[in-house]
């Protein structure tokens, strides 16, 4: 959980990354801050094309930001020295949103698991890495019949808790969950959250959660940032985003999720967007969101809303809410 008193993890202040693409510049994070603390979860949740992956990708140190700084323990990850870099990419993990395409076919899956161990020779002799792996294993609810079997012959689900087990077997601080759950079915996607859950109190590390899910995405964050564009348009604790939101954007995402009771499903208010999302190389001026806000208003397509604190914690981009 977030301990506020003490210094963040991460931390991204003003971070912007393009790319350059033919007629401009591709603005996929566009001045995104936030804070992650040890053994939190902050869940990143917009429709696809908001930013999110690209922020996974920043974080990891795949992609350079042309502006802003990604802090960890307080240091700039592009000042980084050799050594540091090692701890960084050991310590900062992810985990993919297809475990298929990205498990090596022809390895068996306990080689997979320790492939990450092995370059970074964190094991003594063959002895304790066959351990390892079986802990590994067991740690994520798989057995030692499975090291020696081939990523074709494991469910998806299965292919998940091997993502997790190869993440996990570099002892990380944080792991960067691009899309976990989202090719899985409904029923293995909980189990999934709930062995997520479960590994993050028995080992601390923190998460973030990217996800277009916003059902499950409750289940497991502390707090949850909402994109749109680039940028983030409304970011609270978890239970404020659902019981008290305030950004238009954030509304009509929560009004799309289906309600298990028919009757609060048929009586309740569906926002439904219209409009197109504008291009990311072509942003209007003003509010990124205001072509499909059911409340823009001129003020809305002049001025672009600052992300402004309304009450503790709870920080909301939105002329509405001043
Ligand atoms: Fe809608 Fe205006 Fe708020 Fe943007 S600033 S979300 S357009 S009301």
């Amino acid at each position: 959980m977030r301990d506020q008193g003490r210094a963040p993890l991460l931390e991204l202040k003003d971070v912007k990354t393009y790319f350059k693409v033919q007629g401009g510049l591709l603005k996929a994070v566009n001045g995104v801050s936030l804070t992650v603390h040890e053994g939190e979860t902050i869940g990143l949740v917009g429709e696809s094309g908001c930013g999110k992956s690209t922020l996974g990708k920043t974080v990891l140190r795949l992609l350079r930001p042309v502006g802003g700084q990604v802090l960890y323990e307080g240091k700039d990850i592009w000042a980084f020295d050799r050594k540091e870099r090692k701890a960084y990419t050991r310590q900062v993990q992810m985990i993919f949103q297809d475990p298929y395409a990205c498990l090596d076919p022809l390895s068996v899956i306990g080689d997979t698991v320790a492939e990450g161990m092995d370059v970074h020779r964190m094991h003594r002799d063959k002895q304790a890495r066959g351990q390892e792996i079986l802990r590994l294993l067991t740690d994520v609810g798989l057995n030692e019949g499975h090291a020696a079997r081939f990523p074709h012959e494991f469910s998806g689900g299965q292919r998940q808790r091997v993502g997790i087990a190869r993440a996990l077997s570099l002892k990380p601080k944080l792991i960067v969950c691009d899309e976990p759950i989202s090719a899985l079915d409904v029923s293995i996607q909980a189990q999934v959250v709930n062995l997520l859950k479960k590994l993050q109190r028995e080992m601390g590390m923190a998460y973030i959660f990217i996800t277009h899910d916003l059902s499950m995405v409750r289940q497991i964050s502390d707090r949850i940032a909402v994109m749109y564009l680039g940028n983030i348009v409304e970011i609270a604790d978890s239970e404020d985003i659902y019981l008290s939101n305030r950004h238009p954007y954030t509304k009509a995402l929560l009004s799309a999720i289906p309600i298990a009771d028919p009757t609060v499903e048929r009586t309740r208010e569906r926002i439904v967007l219209t409009g197109d999302v504008p291009s990311p190389v072509n942003l209007p001026a003003g509010c990124a969101f205001a072509g499909r806000c059911p409340r823009a208003c001129e003020r809305c397509r002049q001025e672009t809303p600052a992300l402004r604190e309304i009450e503790k914690g709870h920080q909301v981009a939105c002329h509405l809410v001043e």
